[in-house]
């Protein structure tokens, strides 16, 4: 299959440099099933999209071939221009310390932690050195309006809260691409409906950010929609764009 041609796609969207490449990824699992046949997708640096699909369609085997944490059966992932796919598990380790942000639908944070501490832990294999580790980690928090909660461990914070410590822990080394995996998932609306505007606010101060999602109106609120059904990519739709 050739990259769905994203519908609506100016100017503005030819000119982008790509990050993340999905060329004609298949990702057959043992037991034969089939859980992504043929897909080819572009990351274009400072795009906001969905990756939207019902459970079972492939979205978690997507993001984990978009996140270097499997290797497909066929086809290929370039970062930064590189065929990924060929790496060691360590240089995929250390690609992903420098280059890739996680947002996980259960926060992931660690307890014994303070919220600043955790977000810390985002730098641990990016090469930065101790001290100023946590001085990043407090800058982090401001963005997502936590720096009075620093000091919180997460059990007392609010679910919101954490799911913003953690999206601070995604950013803090300044990541070419933050994957979050249904980062709404375990809020309630409110608080999600929070999530998804911090993570426009931070994408239009510069972060290239993957929502997977199977929400359909969270898709619909974001720039860009990528629809996949039974492991194939069914559409590629931009703001503006008939979908
Ligand atoms: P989604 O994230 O959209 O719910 P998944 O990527 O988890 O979809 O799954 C796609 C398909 O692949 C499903 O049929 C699922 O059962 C199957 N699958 C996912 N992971 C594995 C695995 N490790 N082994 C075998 N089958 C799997």
């Amino acid at each position: 299959m050739t990259e769905a041609a994203p519908t609506g796609s100016g100017p503005e969207h030819t000119r982008i440099e790509p990050i993340l490449t999905v060329r004609n990824a298949s990702m057959v699992y043992a037991g034969g099933v089939k859980a992504l046949d043929d897909v080819s997708l572009t990351v274009g640096s400072g795009e906001l999209l969905a990756i939207v699909g019902p459970s079972g369609s492939g979205k978690s085997t997507l993001l984990n071939i978009m996140g270097t944490l499997d290797r497909p059966t066929d086809g290929v992932v370039e970062i930064g221009g590189r065929d990924v796919t060929v790496f060691s598990d360590r240089r995929l380790s250390a690609l992903r310390g420098r280059l890739l942000g996680f947002v996980f639908q259960q926060f992931h944070l660690t307890e014994g932690l303070t919220a600043a501490e955790n977000v810390a832990t985002g730098l641990l294999y990016a090469g930065v050195v101790r001290r100023r580790r946590r001085p990043l980690a407090l800058e982090a928090l401001a963005r997502v309006g936590l720096a009075h909660r620093a000091e919180h461990l997460p059990c007392r914070l609010s679910g919101g809260e954490k799911q913003r410590v953690a999206i601070a822990r995604a950013l803090v080394h300044n990541p070419a691409l933050v994957l979050a995996d249904e980062p709404t998932g375990a809020l309630d609306s409110a608080n999600g409906r929070a999530v998804l505007d911090l993570l426009t606010t931070l994408n239009r101060e510069g972060a290239t950010i993957a929502v997977i999602t199977h929400d359909t109106d969270i898709a619909a609120s974001l720039p860009r929609r990528v629809e996949i059904r039974d492991g194939r990519l069914v559409a590629d739709t931009r703001e503006g764009s008939p979908s």
